[in-house]
């Protein structure tokens, strides 16, 4: 990377754009800053000049003065009230300047911040479970202010350069070899600038990437808190948050020394300039080829030179952090999600229900043969049993329906239609789906259930609360449907907080229901009413059920056996039994271990 990225430069540019006229105003202000700072010094050389050493006032301020310019006390009163004029007018554009500025800056960091967090969610699951949320956090909170910053320090580097052509060009005409020779530090600055630049990068990546990574612990284990206190790991997840932010502070110290000592090298060569300025300066003036008027104006213009010096130099060694937060955050706008709609992808209203899987295959990155050779139909309104053992891969298979993953081989269609033909949104908007474990938000419980239709009335909220058999336990609360939730939901039972998530479902009305274990966590009476719940829900729906206890397949129209990701058995459940196959070694070894703790008589094979 170079000391300026320009092509980081443009693209934030762009950012500007819906801001111009902030940014219009901000340039502005800019050049009538760089005006009123070229005015500082002429008051002092009135009153050193004209006044006390009574030098014949120049012509301009004749004309500008007329019979005042005669008097020496006018002569006075004018350069204090105007050196106060020109203070008054230089801290007003000051103050409106930062207002201009400020409304920049949030705006673009705003705008830059919405822009990566939407960006994060349109990512691929198979993107984020390579990715740990902590560091998207960071990203988002911590270097989404890259573009403003680097965009603010634009203005200050225009005021800057301005200033300094100006002051420049003023003491040239005043005395030509002392304002060459204060321009004899610049080559200097400018390899001190690169020097520092370019050796700096890499140690502020690295500084970054640590600050990154606790907050990535801090993230983790917050979320991770029950396991945490359960097996009382406090004390180590405090030890893993303070060794890794003990050795980003050790990192950042070290960055930090290095700048100051950059700082230092800058103000020791324009001090070296400042001194050379002064030392010709006042040789000149016994030369008298310089009033001392003239040599105190030169010197304060070289003086108000290297300030902007100064800042150039700083403001292009603290962009380098800037320039490395850029480099992440672009890296991410710009990584295209896996899973995305086709070009000519169009919206489905609302699918019959239809689902056929045509020799469909699917790998996870860095894993083989997840899913093989997958055919099956499903017909509007079935229900399909999906069993195997474990890692068989059926979460697998029912997350291609909603194209969490696109599948490496075969298709999937919905209603006879590639499931790609349709626009990712209006495809998820058919599909409803209720996990093993119910994941709700922090929030109301109404508002918890409204996300399953966001324009829901209370009166729907409340049918499909009932539909789920959660209507009683939520009055029971005492502040029923505003009864608020903690982070995924903690403050309510595992059981409760299915129910909710079936009355999500319910509201949700999707032609396609996925159940991916949703009873596998709750004891035998609540799975009663859950099952009851979710029964009434399958009505007229395709439902893809995951189950295993195969007594909850029970009314299932054709039952998916995977084993080792092959689909080695489909049918009926008279069918699969008849056969001797997985399916029925399955069902014996359930049977066997209900009939176990019971005697001789030998149970019926009747699946409730
Ligand atoms: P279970 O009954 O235990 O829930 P399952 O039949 O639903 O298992 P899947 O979760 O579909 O099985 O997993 C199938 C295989 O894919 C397993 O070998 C698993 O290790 C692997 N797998 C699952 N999720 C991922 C992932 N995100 N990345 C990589 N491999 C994965």
């Amino acid at each position: 990377m170079s000391v300026i990225p320009l092509n980081y430069v443009v693209r934030v540019l762009r950012y500007l754009r819906p801001h111009w006229r902030l940014a219009a105003s901000a340039v502005v202000l800019t050049v009538l800053a760089s005006l009123a700072a070229l005015l500082t010094p002429w008051p002092l050389k009135i009153v050193v000049d004209n006044v006390l050493q009574q030098h014949p006032v120049s012509p301009g301020l004749k004309g500008l003065l007329g019979s005042t310019a005669g008097s020496r006390v006018g002569l006075l009163v004018f350069a204090v009230v105007a050196s106060l004029f020109i203070a008054l007018v230089m801290n007003g554009l000051h103050v409106l300047n930062n207002y201009v500025n400020t409304k920049i800056d949030q705006h673009i960091t705003l705008d830059f911040r919405s822009q990566l967090f939407l960006h994060a969610q349109r990512l691929s699951l198979a993107f984020h479970d390579r990715r740990r949320s902590g560091l998207l956090i960071y990203m988002i909170n911590n270097q989404g202010d890259a573009p403003s910053g680097l965009l603010m320090t634009i203005p200050m580097l225009g005021e800057s350069a301005l200033t300094l052509i100006g002051m420049f060009w003023i003491s040239f005409r005043m005395d030509a070899n002392l304002a060459l020779v204060s321009l004899a530090v610049v080559p200097f600055l400018y390899y001190s600038v690169g020097y520092y630049a370019t050796h700096i990068q890499d140690r502020l990546r690295y500084v970054r990437n640590l600050e990154a990574e606790s907050l990535a612990v801090i993230h983790e284990s917050l979320s991770m808190m029950r396991v945490v206190v359960a097996f009382g790991r406090e004390e180590h997840e405090f030890r893993r948050f303070r060794d890794q932010t003990a050795t980003a502070v050790g990192e950042r110290v070290r960055v930090t020394v290095r700048q100051t000592v950059f700082t230092l090298a800058v103000n020791m060569i324009t001090a070296i300039g400042s001194a050379l300025v002064l030392g010709l300066g006042a040789y000149h003036v016994l030369q008298n080829r310089l009033t001392v008027g003239d040599m105190l104006v030169v010197i304060a213009y070289i003086a108000a030179v290297y300030k902007p010096l100064e800042t150039i130099s700083y403001t292009i060694g603290s962009l380098q952090d800037r320039f490395i937060s850029l480099r992440s955050t672009f890296h991410l706008l710009d990584r295209e999600s896996d899973i995305k709609d086709s070009p000519h992808a169009r919206a489905m209203r609302h699918a019959h229900g239809n689902v056929a899987f045509e020799n469909v295959a699917f790998s996870y990155s860095g894993r083989s043969d997840t899913l093989k050779d997958i055919t099956f139909e499903a017909e509007p309104g079935q229900a399909i049993g999906i069993v195997g053992p474990t890692g068989a891969g059926k979460s697998t298979l029912v997350s291609l329906l909603p194209r969490f993953y696109d599948p490496n081989a075969g298709r999937i269609l919905l209603d006879g239609t590639d499931t790609h033909e349709f626009t990712l949104q209006s495809l998820r908007q058919q599909i409803s789906i209720v996990l093993q474990e119910p994941l709700l938000f922090s929030g109301s419980i109404a508002e918890n259930i409204r996300y399953g239709r966001l324009d829901a009335t209370m009166g729907e909220i409340m049918e499909a609360a009932r539909a789920a058999n959660a209507h009683d336990f939520i009055m029971r609360l005492p502040k029923k449907y505003e009864t608020q939730l903690g982070e995924r939901g903690a403050a309510i039972s595992g059981g409760e907080r299915q129910r909710i998530s079936v009355a999500r479902a319910f509201l949700k009305d999707a032609p396609i229901l996925i159940l991916d274990e949703p009873t596998s966590s709750v004891d035998s009476k609540t799975e009663a009413v859950i099952l009851d719940a979710l029964d009434r829900l399958m009505v007229g729906r395709t439902t893809f059920m995951i189950a295993h206890r195969l007594s909850t397949l029970h009314h299932a129209d054709l039952i998916l056996v995977l084993n080792g990701g092959r689909l080695v058995e489909q049918g009926t459940q008279e069918d699969l039994l008849r056969r001797e196959g997985l399916y029925r070694q399955l069902y014996n070894a359930q049977i066997g271990a209900l009939r176990k703790p019971q005697a001789k008589t030998p149970p019926a094979p009747v699946l409730v």
